[in-house]
């Protein structure tokens, strides 16, 4: 019998206990992800920056847009990732030149952002 779990797992498509990354390559302005299960995933820097999950971005993204706001130097600064260190087994910790590194990926989220042909345009189901 399932004893009650503390948190609700979302679920997925596929199990991430089985897929987990093979390769990660920096490419101009995108990373890319070999998975155990084949695929390869295109991470353009901007989406994953606009993903990204920590508390201070997310407060970011619901704040109504500022007309009369000024460009903040990160936001000068091309995008670039400068380290991506895992974090146990089922995520990165993503630091951004720019200093930012309070966002905490996890693999199946990665995968979710992946930006390759097959996943985004009409993804099945
Ligand atoms: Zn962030
Ligand atoms: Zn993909």
């Amino acid at each position: 019998m399932a004893v009650g779990r503390a948190k609700r797992l979302r679920t997925f498509d596929f199990s991430m206990n089985d897929i987990l990354p093979t390769k990660l390559q920096k490419d101009s302005g995108l990373i890319r992800i070999q998975w155990s299960d084949g695929h390869e995933s295109v991470l353009p820097y901007k989406n994953l920056r606009n993903a990204c999950p920590c508390a201070g971005c997310k407060e970011e993204a619901q704040k109504p847009l500022n007309p009369f706001r000024i460009l903040k130097t990160n936001e000068l600064a091309p995008l670039e990732v400068s380290r991506l260190d895992p974090v146990g087994r089922y995520a990165y910790r993503i630091t951004w030149a720019d200093g930012h590194d309070t966002g905490i990926f996890r693999l199946d989220y990665l995968r979710s952002l992946c930006q390759c042909g097959s996943c985004q345009p009409g993804k099945p189901g």
